[in-house]
This record gives structure tokens, sequence and C-alpha cells, in this order.
């Protein structure tokens, strides 16, 4: 058995991965694969929607925002966002957390001025700045919630005159939000919701009636909105994975009950990374994400060994971003705590073995 602590694919449950194999033979007994149907049929709409409603009721989405299933990524979003809503003569406020942020904050100067409200550079980016003012007259503020690769986590955010616009892509469905405190969020599928290729947006529908420039059809967020995500050919397969794995995390209780989760998983393991000799964290304690944790040996020279140590176990997906080196493991919501329980154990056995 493998334990899966991989930041980029999507962990799925294995009751979800028996039925979309299902789908893949035979969609809902009509003799096709969920491959082959044509997203222009009733029982693909029938998808789209439970999916739509399943995003709704699990985030409690108020009524006036709009939910999109989008392609390319939250890197197309990178750009998207700002192609419609940096206007004209306007600049846009970023906080500046990490890779991801770095990578949102150079597409949007392809189309205005950005203006970064605060960065976490000088540590280099293993805290989250506070304290900072957004400027009122920005087209909007933007930030990461979760930094995929430092292993940070915002659990709230400042006060904002402005639209707020959130990539929640690597901890959205890990804990209950308040929809109404943003304009819009978008996360790519990959890690909480399903397979790569579907990007979720929510977006308040009137921050799309102040849209005023003019965008190519296929970065226009209205008209994927007036076309319910069908203006091209949708990723019917990814929407329909996410759909299955949207009603396993229902069936369990949601996200009030997957924050449980999270935070008994994250503890274990940062209260051994904390324990053990051999291992150190890396986020500042106060910032730690519950997604993605980041630490490295105090003796660089044994991580290989470690990395060879935990392979041997089951333990894969583990090795730290390359930039990052050291470790990084993701306990997206699918990954069971016996999981974590494996990795402590490994590492508690490392340390006997080093010490003897
Ligand atoms: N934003 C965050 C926080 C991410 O973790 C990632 C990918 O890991 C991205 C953006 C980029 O997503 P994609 O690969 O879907 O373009």
């Amino acid at each position: 058995m493998k334990h899966n602590f991989g930041a980029g694919p999507c962990i799925l449950p294995a009751i979800v991965l028996d039925q979309a194999a299902d789908a893949v033979r035979d969609f809902n007994g009509i003799g096709l694969s969920i491959l082959e149907i044509s997203h222009r049929t009733p029982e693909f709409e029938a998808v789209i929607n439970e999916t739509q409603g399943l995003v709704r009721e699990l985030l409690n989405v108020p009524a006036d925002y709009s939910i999109l299933f989008l392609q390319g990524g939250a890197s197309t979003q990178f750009s998207m966002l700002a192609m419609n809503f940096l206007h004209q003569g306007k600049k846009a406020a970023y906080l500046d957390t990490g890779f991801f942020s770095l990578k949102a904050i150079k597409e949007a100067l392809f189309f205005g001025e950005v203006d970064i409200v605060a960065s976490s550079k000088d540590k280099n980016y293993y805290y989250v700045p506070v304290g900072y003012q957004i400027p009122a007259t920005a087209a909007y503020f933007h930030y990461c919630s979760n930094n995929t690769i430092e292993g940070t986590e915002m659990f709230s955010h400042p006060a904002s005159s402005v639209p707020v616009i959130c990539d929640m892509s690597s901890d959205i469905f890990s804990r209950p939000i308040q929809v109404a405190d943003f304009d819009l969020i978008y996360a790519g599928a990959q890690k909480n919701m399903g397979p790569a290729g579907m990007t979720l947006v929510v977006v308040k529908n009137n921050l799309l009636e102040k849209i005023t420039a003019e965008v190519a059809s296929m970065s226009d967020y209205r008209i994927f909105r007036d076309n319910n995500s069908m203006f091209n050919t949708p990723p019917v397969f990814s929407i329909y994975v996410a759909m299955l794995n949207l009603r396993w995390l229902k069936e369990k209780g949601g996200v009030t009950q997957q924050e449980v989760e999270n935070i008994a998983k994250s503890d274990l393991l940062y209260t051994e990374i904390d324990r053990n000799t051999l291992f150190y964290g890396l986020a500042d304690p106060k910032d730690r994400s519950r997604m993605n944790v980041t630490f490295k040996m105090h003796d660089p020279g044994l991580e290989a060994e470690f990395l060879d140590f935990a392979s041997q176990k089951g333990i894969v997906g583990i090795k730290g971003y390359p930039s990052a080196g050291g470790f990084r493991v993701s306990l997206y919501n699918a990954l069971p705590i016996s999981s974590v329980e494996v990795l402590v154990k490994c590492m508690q056995d490392f340390e006997a073995k080093n010490l003897n």
C-alpha cells in the first residue's frame, strides 16, 4: 500500500476511484463511457448542475455568486482575472507570499500596474505578512490563502474596501470559509476537488457587472456564466469526478468535519517535527499550513537516506519542491490519518536508527 503525500495530484478516496472506473466503462448504464458522452446531453447537464449544487452547499455560497468550471488551471486565472478586472489606469494590490503569488503578479503585469502591499520574501516566504494597507483606489486585492510550496496558510484576511480575489487552489474544501468575504475565489481542481483539467471559480455577480475592459471570449467570465460553463467543450471527466468527490465530502460531514480531520493530521505531524531531533519545520509556527507541511533535516546529508527509508515503507511524494529542498508533505482531504501515523513512525524509526 502506498501513502501518497504528493502536492500536485488529487488524492481520491477509493470509493470515488471505483465509481469513476465504472463510469469510464459504462456511464449510468447508458452503454457509453463518461469519456464518450457529449456535454450537450441531459445526462451531462445533470452532472454539471449537481456539481455546482454541491459546491454551493458545501461552501455555503450565497445566491448572488456564480459557480463556474473553467480550464487552463489556476495559472490561467492569474492572467484572466487581470484581463477582466485590471482596468486602464488602475493599479491592483497584491500580497506577495511566495511562488504562486509571484506568478500571479507576473501575469497581472501584462495588463496593468501592480502594487505589492507586503512581501515575506525577506525570510524565504516562511511567514505571512500582517499590518499592511490596501489602497482604496486599487482595482482589487489579490492573495493566495495557502502557499503550497512554502507551507504557509492564511486563516484570516485583512479588511479591504476593494474587491478581494483569492487563489485557494490548495486549501479549498479543507475548512469552512465565508464566501461573502470574497468577490472572486479560484482554485485548480487537482488538490481537494478532482483530477486536473477543471478550475473552479466562485464569483460575485456584481463584480462581473463592473467589467469595462474588452475581453476575448475564452477569457470572459461573463460568457462562461451565461453559458453554464459550456461556452466550449468543458472537461467532462474532471467535472464528473469532482462531483463524485464532493458527494463523498458531503456524506462524511462536509468541510466542518474535514477541518477537524485536517487539524488532527497536521497537529500529529507538526508535533513530531518539533519533537524529533533530526528535523525542523520551515514555516513560522503561527502561519503553518494544514495542507502542505514543509521541513528539513539538521544534517542535509541524511535527507536522501531518509527519502529512501520512507519509500521502503510505501511513503511517496514527500520530496520538497526543487527550489525549496527538504521535504514537503501534503495532507489533502482524502489522505487518511493512518498514513500520517505511518510517516510519524517512520521519522521516529529513522531517528532511533541514527542515534544508535
Ligand atoms: N496556485 C496555487 C496555490 C497552486 O498550488 C498551484 C499549483 O500547484 C497553482 C496556483 C497553479 O495551478 P495549475 O497547475 O492548476 O495552473
